[in-house]
């Protein structure tokens, strides 16, 4: 989206909102079931122009410890300072490029940086369940659904020694 920035820069206005959807960028992985939904604002305090957006992207993706389809709504955060290009040198523009988003010929064109942002934020790994199991590294079942019976306790060798002995000793 490119804001008309003309009002807010003539001091008529100290609030312009923002409020379109996007389509996120394609992401391995993840299907984007609908475009994002973009809301938030630009405020004016005494020249000071603050650029603030959530950005929630629907998406879907697989469990990454059980393959079980995640479905849910990622919500990214974008904060920038807005500025003028005549009240900044190339120089703080570059070494500062994620502080400022830059009012160009009266024009704030947000998406660039903002799918940029999308991008960088989205989670590159997601869980049906903060607490999920995964898979049995035997059978492949879905541990969350219950044990499937499989003996997949790892034992250390040198204890295997051990248990050898006390099973030996039990008799
Ligand atoms: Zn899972
Ligand atoms: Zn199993």
């Amino acid at each position: 989206m490119i804001l008309d920035m003309g009002p807010m820069l003539r001091g008529e206005v100290d609030t312009l909102d923002v409020d379109y959807t996007i389509q996120p960028e394609p992401c391995a992985g993840v299907e984007f079931t609908a475009e994002a939904h973009v809301v938030g604002k630009v405020t004016d305090t005494g020249g000071y122009m603050r650029l603030v957006l959530e950005a929630d992207m629907p998406y879907k993706t697989i469990c990454a410890r059980c393959l079980d389809d995640v479905i849910g709504t990622y919500t990214v955060c974008f904060e920038r300072t807005v500025a003028e290009e005549r009240s900044l040198t190339q120089e703080q523009i570059d070494e500062n490029v994620d502080e400022y988003i830059i009012v160009r010929d009266g024009k704030l064109d947000i998406d660039e940086q903002l799918v940029e942002e999308m991008i960088l934020s989205f989670p590159t790994k997601f869980l049906c369940d903060e607490d999920c199991p995964g898979l049995c590294p035997k059978c492949g079942k879905q541990l969350k659904h219950g044990a499937c019976g499989c003996n997949t306790k790892e034992i250390d060798p040198r204890l295997a020694v051990l248990a050898k002995l006390l099973e030996e000793s039990d008799d």
